[in-house]
């Protein structure tokens, strides 16, 4: 009985101290954010760069081995740390227009150089080895599009492998057969969390390796890892973490890599309000892949089971950027007015003095079942039909004026 209540107090100490652990990364966020890169468009050689930096600071703590080119003959590298017997694998940019994560891997590993001695960092180095590919598509990241250079959705290339990038994927993760992997990527930024009308924040899934979506060893271990990064995430944005949907893709890395044994975990970056250039979700990878590596580094994630991952609400389709409610939609032909919605999404666009973000009109009448960033009251304002016409292009402040 006293063992029984033993290691129940000492499972719960480990518990917070993890807890402890999480709200200080997010705490001290900003003393080891790697401040070289503060916006989203990125390209290789950039990264060359600032990765040449971190691995001044890191020194022998990381190793930098060139495991291939991409079609455009850019290296595509591997970063070593740590000597531990758990592997941990991930890969960022696999779709060339989201580097959310590429940016958090780089505060990781800042984190680590200035933490170095620290008993949490001296825990992840001497029980995991973490293998780490950031950016796995530069040629897309140079046209910052999903596709590689040759066409081709890498995600949907696993099978195949017509891409040199697809294929070193795959001949990585077999050379060291990892326990535990991350797949790192960006979605739309306008999921919603299940039906609770807020914006997901971050998605994570533990992929299926069967059209059964079965559990198995390696597909319940990525369920606790999934857990573990649930529970840390909630922390912080408890309201907007949202589960990816779990069908089975036979073409896609995640589903195969955990067919092929290791225990894959999907974190997609979504949207946060007013964070276009998602340093918030940029901040939430860190915290999210720094804390998860001690848990894993513990073992601490298996007591942590599956059910806090089954647990949250799917990812949905429900959510646009600005909503217009119930204007008075006017047509200088003659034809009768109405009452409609229109919902309004921000767009990057790119022109000569480079990216700008207009609105771009994406639904319009009864939108009452939909949330979004912004709601704005248009009982009572008339707008003409042709100034919120579907698919238009509109300036915001401009519709915004009308509606004053
Ligand atoms: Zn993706």
């Amino acid at each position: 009985m006293h063992t029984v209540l033993f290691l129940l107090a000492f499972v719960m100490t480990l518990q917070s101290s993890h807890a402890q652990f999480s709200i200080q990364l997010f705490e001290e966020y900003d003393s080891y954010k790697f401040t070289d890169i503060s916006s989203r468009r990125f390209k290789h050689a950039e990264l060359q760069t600032h990765i040449a930096t971190l691995k001044k600071s890191l020194g022998d703590l990381m190793t930098m081995e060139q495991i291939g080119t991409s079609a455009e003959q850019r290296s595509i590298n591997l970063l070593t740390l740590g000597t531990g017997t758990t592997k941990v694998f991930m890969w960022s940019q696999m779709h060339g227009d989201e580097p959310t994560a590429t940016m958090a891997l780089l505060d990781l590993l800042n984190y680590i150089a200035l933490h170095r001695n620290s008993a949490e960092v001296k825990k992840i180095l001497s029980e995991t080895t973490l293998l780490i590919i950031p950016m796995l598509n530069p040629d897309g990241a140079e046209r910052f599009q999903r596709r590689t250079s040759q066409g081709i959705d890498m995600n949907r290339d696993a099978l195949r492998l017509q891409t040199p990038e697809a294929k070193l994927l795959k001949a990585t993760r077999a050379k060291y057969n990892p326990e535990i992997g991350f797949n790192l990527h960006d979605q739309d930024p306008r999921y919603s969390v299940g039906e609770q009308g807020t914006v997901a924040v971050i998605s994570l899934l533990a992929p299926a390796y069967n059209v059964e979506k079965s559990d198995n060893a390696v597909r319940t271990r990525a369920k606790q890892v999934a857990s573990e990064v649930t529970l840390v995430l909630n922390q912080f944005a408890k309201e907007n973490i949202a589960k990816y949907d779990d069908s089975f893709e036979p073409r896609a890395f995640g589903d195969n890599i955990q067919k092929w044994g290791t225990s894959v975990v999907l974190i997609e970056s979504g949207g946060w309000k007013n964070d276009p250039e998602k340093m918030f979700i940029r901040k939430l990878n860190c915290v999210g892949l720094l804390a998860s590596f001690l848990a894993i580094a513990t073992k601490t994630y298996v007591k942590t089971g599956t059910k806090p991952y089954e647990d949250i609400p799917m990812n949905t389709k429900m959510f646009y950027d600005i909503i217009i409610q119930k204007a008075t939609i006017t047509f200088p032909d003659g034809r009768a007015s109405i009452i409609a919605d229109v919902a309004i999404n921000r767009e990057e666009v790119r022109d000569s003095s480079g990216t700008v973000w207009k609105g771009r009109i994406v639904d319009f009448g009864d939108l009452s079942v939909y949330y979004a960033h912004e709601v704005w009251n248009g009982e009572g304002k008339s707008l003409e039909a042709s100034t919120v016409e579907m698919n238009d292009m509109v300036n915001v402040e401009d519709v915004k004026k009308i509606l004053q």
